[in-house]
């Protein structure tokens, strides 16, 4: 039978059985981890890190999972959720911020505006963790993590330490290199700009945030954007141009203020969203034969829907 958790002996952390990823989503949707964790230190880290290599599990990170679909079947292996990784410091002197994988970007954006410290503002209404900015390369209003990271540092499965610089990350349009190599975030410095006001700074931080509220459906579960823009179009417009705004399948619903959202309308299943998102792809395709690409990222197994 199996325990319904392990605790590792050195770190005396404890890693748990089957337990439900739904809440820790913000579509509020999927099943249950194999096994999970979600680390309170960097030791933490270390050890169930260093025991799901030894036990050759597969390995999922997770931050605020605000970009993520994790399927009704949940997943198998060690999830790894880094949100209470939290640890900040400011250095006044280079106006530098070193934050742990855990910390929420918008609360980094206002301590940023607090300082008169100008570079995050673009961050303060995404509702992700460091670690998922890192890796999705997060951005809005013309601004993103790869404008600001001087350094990233990530964990090798030995206990190492790695330093990975701008280069290294080979950030791209909501993509770095931490796609292709699976491997926890620990901890960022942001290089910022001493060269506003603080008054500056806050006025376009609110604005940006105001913006965000009016535009975009914040009250309803959903992971933000589903695609990717295939600029010059918007997949928004694309989708609406389709007849999609308000679509509902299940309990997944394309959302009326924005088209390029899925709303979890309270009942949804994360195969009710995967369909969704198969309906919209196809019915763009079929309109203006161009394949919308989703920018959610999509765990575990899903129906095969041709
Ligand atoms: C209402 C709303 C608005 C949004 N607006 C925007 C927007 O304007 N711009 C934008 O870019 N995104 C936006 N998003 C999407 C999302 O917030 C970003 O992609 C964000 O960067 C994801 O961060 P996260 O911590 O939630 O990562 P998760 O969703 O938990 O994970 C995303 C990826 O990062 C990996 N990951 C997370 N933490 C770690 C770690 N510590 N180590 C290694 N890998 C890790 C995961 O494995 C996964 O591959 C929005 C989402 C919502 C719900």
């Amino acid at each position: 039978m199996t325990p319904s958790s392990i605790v590792l002996a050195d770190s005396r952390c404890t890693i748990h059985a089957h337990v439900s990823l739904a809440d820790m989503t913000t579509f509020r949707v999927g099943g249950a981890a194999e096994w999970f964790i979600a680390p309170k230190n960097l030791e933490e880290l270390q050890a169930s890190y260093a025991w799901a290599h030894e036990q050759k599990l597969p390995i999922t990170f997770l931050g605020a999972g605000s970009n993520l679909l994790i399927s009704d079947q949940g997943l198998p292996g060690l999830v790894i959720a880094t949100r209470y990784l939290r640890e900040r410091s400011f250095d006044d002197g280079v106006c530098q911020i070193t934050a742990y994988a855990g910390e929420p970007l918008p609360k980094l954006a206002w301590q940023a505006a607090k300082r008169g410290w100008a570079g995050m503002e673009w961050a303060v209404g995404i509702p992700g963790t460091v670690g998922g900015a890192l890796v999705m390369n997060a951005g809005a209003h013309g601004g993103c993590t790869a404008d600001i990271l001087a350094e990233a540092h990530i964990l090798d499965a030995d206990g190492s330490i790695q330093i990975l610089t701008m280069e290294d990350m080979a950030f791209q349009y909501r993509s770095s290199v931490l796609q292709q190599h699976s491997q926890p975030v620990v901890k960022a410095v942001f290089q910022l700009h001493g060269d506003k006001s603080v008054k500056e700074v806050q006025a376009t931080t609110q604005s940006h945030l105001n913006h965000r509220l009016s535009t975009q459906p914040y009250d309803w579960p959903s992971c933000g954007s589903v695609f990717r823009n295939p600029l010059p179009r918007t997949a928004g417009w694309l989708i609406e141009q389709s007849g999609l705004k308000g679509y509902t399948l299940g309990g997944a619903q394309v959302a009326q203020k924005h088209a390029n959202f899925i709303l979890n309308s309270g009942n949804a299943t994360a195969t009710d969203i995967f369909t969704l998102i198969r309906h919209i792809q196809h019915k763009v395709e079929e309109n203006w034969s161009l394949l919308l690409k989703p920018e959610v990222k999509m765990l575990g197994e899903f129906p095969q829907i041709p």
